[in-house]
C-alpha cells in the first residue's frame, strides 16, 4: 500500500490547467493528487469565469431578442432569476466534476493551498494541519487571479469575483455602472448589464478596445454595442471614491485633463495576473509577472516539472488550459521525451459580448504587420443571411483570410450572431488545413450562419 504522501504526479491548482491531465494520467495508471483550495474541479473558470458569466450573458442575450422579436422590453427581467440560473449551472457543473473524480479512484483531491519545498516536495495547508507530499512530476496549474491596480479608492470597485461566483456579491442590476479596463471581461460585462438596461461607462486606457484583437473586428464590434455604453478611451484612472449618494466617483485623466464619473457601481476590469505557487522561486526556473516560462511541451527547464494554464501566460482560456494540460500528460506518459506539442496558431479566441465578435488565426490587422504576409479576405455580410433575419440581429458579418495561389484558410473573424459558434468551425478548418475549395464543396446548414462561411469561399473560387 503507497501512503498517501506519495505520488507519481501532482497538480498545484485543479482547474482547467491541472484536471484535465490528472484524469488522464490516472487513466494510464498513475497516482495523482491534485491541490486547489476549492477542493474541487473546475478552477476559476467554474467558480467566477467563463461558465457563470456566459450564463448571466445568455439570458441577457435572449431579454434583448425577446424585446427585438416579441416587443418585450428587457428591463423587466428580475436579475434574481438570473443569478439563480446561473448559480444553478455552477451547481451542475460541480455535481459533474465530483462524479468525475469519483470515477477515478486513482486521483485524490486535497483541498488546501500548496506550497512548492524542492522540485519533488511540496506541502499542503488545510484544516487539518500541515502535510508533506513527495512527487515524482509536477503540474503547476495555478491559473491567474484579478489584477487590482494600487490606486486610491481600488478596494472599493467590485470585480469579476464578485458578479459571477456563486452567492454574488452584486445581486441587483444596477442602474448605472462604471467598467475600468476595456478588455475582453470589461467590455462582455459591459454588454450583459447594458442589455439588461443599466447605463454603462467604460474607462479604458488603451485608444480602443480589446487591444490585441484584430482592429477591423474590434471596430465592427464597437459600432454595434449597446448605445447604453459609453465610451471613454485615452482615460486614465487615477482614484475612486465613494459618492454623496452612496455611489461610485472614478477619477480619470483625459489628454491632460481631469475628469470624473459616477455611477451606483464600479467594477475593476484591468486584466488578470497569474498565480506563482509560494516556493516556485527556489526551484530556479524562470518566470515574471506574465507568467511561468515553458516551451511548447508545456516543460519547465527542469525535466520533470510542467507549467499550464494561465500560469503560464502563453494564451490565458480556459480550452488553451485543456489542451496544454493534456501535453503535460502525454509527455509525462512518454518519460519526459516530448511526444505532443502545443498549436497556438488556431485557438478560437470569442467575446461574448451582445452582440458576439471571435477571431482565430491569422487575420488581416496581424497579416499588416508581416510584410512577407498577403492574405485575400472574403466577406459575408450578415444582412443577407437568413438565421440572422429570422433573430433579428443582421449587424456584423463573417470576414475569411485566405493564402494566395493554394487559398488555404489561414484565419478569420465574426462580428455577430453566433460568432462564438462560428469561430470553432473556422478554426477547425484552419487547423486541418483546408482551403477555400474544400469550404466550397460543402454544403453547410441552412438556414444557419455557417452558411456564410461556405457563401465566403464560393465567392473567391
Ligand atoms: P487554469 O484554467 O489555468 O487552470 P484557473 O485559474 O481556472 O486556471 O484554476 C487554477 C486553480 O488553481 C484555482 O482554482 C486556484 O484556486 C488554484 N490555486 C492557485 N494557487 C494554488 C496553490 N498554491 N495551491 C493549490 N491551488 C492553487
Amino acid at each position: 500500500m503507497v501512503p498517501d504522501t506519495e505520488f507519481d504526479v501532482v497538480t498545484i491548482g485543479a482547474g482547467g490547467g491541472g484536471y484535465p491531465g490528472a484524469l488522464r494520467l490516472a487513466r494510464a495508471g498513475m497516482r495523482v493528487l491534485m491541490i486547489d483550495p476549492k477542493g474541487t474541479l473546475g478552477g476559476n473558470c467554474l467558480a467566477e469565469g467563463c461558465v457563470p458569466s456566459k450564463a448571466i450573458r445568455e439570458m441577457a442575450a435572449l431579454a434583448g431578442t425577446h424585446a427585438r422579436l416579441a416587443g418585450d422590453p428587457s428591463e423587466r427581467i428580475d436579475y434574481t432569476r438570473i443569478i439563480a440560473h446561473k448559480d444553478a449551472v455552477q451547481d451542475a457543473r460541480y455535481a459533474q466534476h465530483a462524479r468525475e473524480l469519483a470515477q477515478s479512484p486513482l486521483v485524490t483531491m486535497r483541498k488546501g493551498l500548496a506550497r512548492i519545498r524542492d522540485a519533488h516536495t511540496v506541502t499542503v495547508d488545510d484544516d487539518s494541519g500541515t502535510a508533506t507530499i513527495k512527487t515524482r512530476y509536477l503540474i503547476v496549474a495555478s491559473g491567474a487571479d484579478v489584477l487590482i491596480p494600487s490606486l486610491p479608492g481600488a478596494a472599493l470597485c467590485l470585480t469579476s469575483r464578485d458578479l459571477f461566483r456563486r452567492d454574488p456579491t452584486l445581486k441587483e442590476r444596477p442602474a448605472s455602472m462604471i467598467v475600468i479596463g476595456g478588455g475582453a471581461i470589461g467590455v462582455e460585462t459591459a454588454s450583459f448589464f447594458a442589455a439588461l438596461g443599466s447605463q454603462v461607462t467604460i474607462l479604458q486606457r488603451a485608444a480602443a478596445l480589446l487591444p490585441g484583437m484584430d482592429t477591423d473586428m474590434v471596430a465592427t464590434l464597437t459600432g454595434l454595442l449597446d448605445p447604453r455604453i459609453q465610451i471613454v478611451t485615452n482615460a486614465d484612472v487615477s482614484a475612486i471614491e465613494r459618492s454623496a449618494d452612496g455611489g461610485m466617483r472614478v477619477h480619470y485623466t483625459r489628454e491632460g485633463a481631469a475628469a470624473h464619473v459616477e455611477a451606483a457601481v464600479a467594477i475593476m476590469a484591468i486584466g488578470r495576473a497569474p498565480v506563482i505557487p509560494e516556493g516556485f522561486a527556489q526551484l530556479g526556473l524562470a518566470y515574471d509577472r506574465h507568467g511561468i516560462s515553458v516551451d511548447s511541451a508545456m516543460r519547465t527547464k527542469l525535466p520533470h516539472v510542467y507549467a499550464c494554464g494561465d500560469v503560464n501566460g502563453r494564451l490565458p482560456l480556459f480550452h488553451v488550459a485543456q489542451r496544454e494540460s493534456l501535453i503535460a500528460a502525454h509527455n509525462i506518459l512518454s518519460g519526459d521525451t516530448p511526444c505532443d506539442y502545443m498549436d497556438y496558431a488556431a485557438v478560437p479566441s470569442a467575446l461574448f459580448t451582445i452582440p458576439g465578435a471571435a477571431q482565430v488565426g491569422v487575420t488581416r490587422s496581424l497579416a499588416a504587420t508581416r510584410s512577407d504576409m498577403e492574405l485575400i479576405e472574403s466577406v459575408y455580410d450578415f444582412h443577407g443571411d437568413a438565421r440572422a433575419q429570422i433573430a433579428g440581429s443582421t449587424g456584423g458579418g463573417i470576414h475569411l483570410f485566405f493564402e494566395p495561389g493554394n487559398l488555404r484558410l489561414r484565419g478569420g473573424w465574426i462580428v455577430g450572431i453566433d460568432a462564438d459558434q462560428l469561430v470553432g468551425e473556422i478554426g477547425l478548418a484552419v487547423a486541418a488545413g483546408l482551403s477555400a475549395y474544400d469550404l466550397a464543396r460543402f454544403p453547410n446548414q441552412h438556414p444557419m450562419a455557417a452558411e456564410g462561411i461556405t457563401q465566403a469561399a464560393r465567392a473567391i473560387v
